[in-house]
């Protein structure tokens, strides 16, 4: 599967449940950048992606899709929207787990992306 970014970073500021062409989703709305969709499974009875994105708000996230183009079944007026995506990653980089310090530096993770660390303070020189 194709990983690509959406979004890189920003904050997400809201999101809700909405219906686009029929099919349920999740309209996340974000600070900077336009609203993306996230399909939300049928059989997902507990809500558990809604939940889930509902925990980042107000956060600073990572937007990650996977094959955007083949697996949107979603289409508005009649074309694709190629906004909408399948997003399985929201990241929250938060704060360096060693330092404690929050800034746009932190790029090392061991946990795949569910917490985050400077580079430099894990390895030291
Ligand atoms: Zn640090």
């Amino acid at each position: 599967m194709e990983e690509e970014f959406i979004i890189s970073e920003d904050v997400l500021v809201s999101v809700q449940e909405t219906f686009l062409d029929g099919v349920k989703c999740i309209k996340l709305n974000f600070k900077n950048n336009p609203p993306k969709f996230q399909e939300v499974d049928f059989a997902d009875a507990e809500d558990t992606i809604f939940k889930k994105a509902k925990g980042f708000v107000g956060k600073s996230v990572r937007v990650i899709g996977w094959d955007q183009e083949t697996n949107s079944k979603i289409q508005f007026n009649g074309n694709r929207v190629k906004d909408i995506v399948e997003v399985v990653h929201l990241i929250d980089k938060s704060s360096c787990l060693i330092c404690g310090k929050t800034d746009n530096l932190l790029n090392y993770s061991e946990d795949f992306g569910n917490s985050w660390m400077h580079y430099r303070c894990k390895f030291p020189d």
